[in-house]
């Protein structure tokens, strides 16, 4: 059993190793290659917090927040839905190893890295679209954050980083 990965550019799993990253066989592009930042710095080490929000006006907006804080170390994450007229709050601690393990599934797995910037429906005509807009920050330290946003479509792995937040956006369901 082969394990390919997804091209985070097209979707397709005609996809190979190559020279410790992923090619695309379908779209032709490179995926998974180890990020830095501007500083040189791997990226996963410098990434201190997050921000994801998705919704619409009709059905109701989710955004998370997780931070680790620059004193103490700690990540802290905070949930809020509004839907309906009622907001629904919720803010902890999160634990390290589950703040890491986030990052690492983020990068490695969902290739963040990789997604374009924007996203944008082609205008057909035809769709009807539901003006579910969504971003995701990364939080980079010292350095400017990396924003990620569209409306009506989306990075084809944006379905898995939303099962990995699904956790922290069922504290906030009603
Ligand atoms: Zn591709």
């Amino acid at each position: 059993m082969s394990e390919e990965k997804m091209c985070p550019h097209c979707g397709s799993r005609e996809t190979e190793v190559r020279e410790g990253h992923y090619y695309c066989r379908n779209c032709g592009r490179e995926f998974g290659r180890d990020k830095e930042t501007n500083n040189g710095e791997p990226l996963k080490e410098k990434l201190t917090g997050l921000r994801f929000g998705i919704g619409n006006e009709k059905d109701g907006v989710l955004r998370i927040r997780i931070a680790k804080e620059a004193q103490t170390d700690e990540v802290v994450y905070e949930v809020y839905q509004a839907k309906n007229g009622f907001i629904n709050k919720k803010a902890d601690i999160m634990d390290t190893a589950v703040w890491n393990r986030l990052v690492n599934t983020l990068v490695d797995e969902c290739f963040v890295c990789d997604w374009d910037r924007q996203y944008y429906p082609v205008n057909d005509g035809a769709t009807l679209y539901q003006g579910v807009g969504w971003r995701l920050d990364l939080i980079v330290e010292g350095e400017d954050e990396i924003t990620y946003q569209g409306i009506d479509a989306y990075p084809v792995y944006l379905a898995r980083v939303r099962r990995l937040l699904a956790p922290y956006a069922a504290m906030v369901r009603k």
